[in-house]
């Protein structure tokens, strides 16, 4: 069991941005995906995910051994793969609890029942210290940066996915509401075998989730890797000298 990625290119608008990743995710980890602005962070979450703008030109994703590379949406989500997005969007009329309980049955073979669901997402916000009026607000609309990281959040953990990705679901957030979302991340970690994948800049989240592996990005392929040590680096350093040493 695992999420491979071998030797992935993939091109937007005819433009190649990742240039041959390899990177292996395994179940109950949490991994690091790090690196400067533009360097393919979210093309590489949005490709595995299979969003048709972003085509893969060469290489290989595979999930839980089956090749997903040309598979769609639906059918990754089904098995299990998640991406929060970095920029969510509204959804207009769609109230979250109503959002939450189509994505959740419809990974399910036999839904949950309104009165069940219900149960069970007031139980999860009140876990998350959110009020139980937030269901009912509609998706993203006029919601604060931290608003919408916390429905990611929920999200996450009304699903349950095998791999989830969170683009940068930390910025935003204030200092309390990181140590919130870190906790969620943190409590499925250990009731589940969920593998977390988190895209971030922010060191103070990292401390509060301690990876297990660090990739770091640069100019559309893994520049560095290793252990939680290389997120102290580049607090220090940057991600210059990494950068400069690829050629
Ligand atoms: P990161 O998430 O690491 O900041 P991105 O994956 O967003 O980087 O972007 C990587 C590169 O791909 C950037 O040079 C960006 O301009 C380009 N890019 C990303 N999305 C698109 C798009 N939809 N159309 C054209 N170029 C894009
Ligand atoms: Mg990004």
């Amino acid at each position: 069991m695992a999420l491979e990625i071998n030797n992935l290119h993939v091109a937007v608008d005819g433009i190649e941005i990742i240039k041959g990743v390899t990177l292996r995710f395994e179940p109950g980890k949490v991994y690091a995906l790090m690196g400067p602005n533009g360097s393919g962070k979210s093309t590489l979450a949005q490709a595995l995910t299979g969003h048709p703008k972003y085509k893969v030109t060469a290489g290989k994703i595979i999930l839980d051994g089956k090749d997903i590379t040309a598979e769609k949406p639906d059918i990754r989500a089904k098995g299990g793969l998640f991406l929060s997005f970095q920029y969510p969007a509204e959804i207009s009329g769609v109230t979250i609890s109503n959002f939450i309980r189509a994505a959740v049955n419809a990974r399910r073979s036999e839904p949950l029942s309104v009165l069940d669901f219900h149960k069970l997402l007031q139980h999860k916000m009140a876990e998350l210290k959110m009020d139980s009026s937030f269901s009912k607000r509609y998706v993203n609309a006029g919601f604060s940066g931290g608003e919408k990281k916390r429905a990611e959040i929920l999200q996450l953990i009304m699903l349950q996915p095998r791999y989830a990705f969170l683009d940068e679901t930390d910025s935003g957030l204030d200092v309390d509401a990181i140590k919130i979302v870190a906790e969620g991340i943190n409590a499925l970690r250990k009731k589940t075998s969920m593998t977390i994948i988190v895209i971030t800049h922010y060191q103070r989240f990292l401390d509060y989730l301690e990876p297990d592996t660090v990739s770091i990005m640069g100019g559309g392929k893994i520049i560095a890797s290793g252990g939680k040590e290389l997120i102290q680096q580049i607090d220090e350093e940057g991600f210059e000298d990494l950068v400069e040493e690829t050629p």
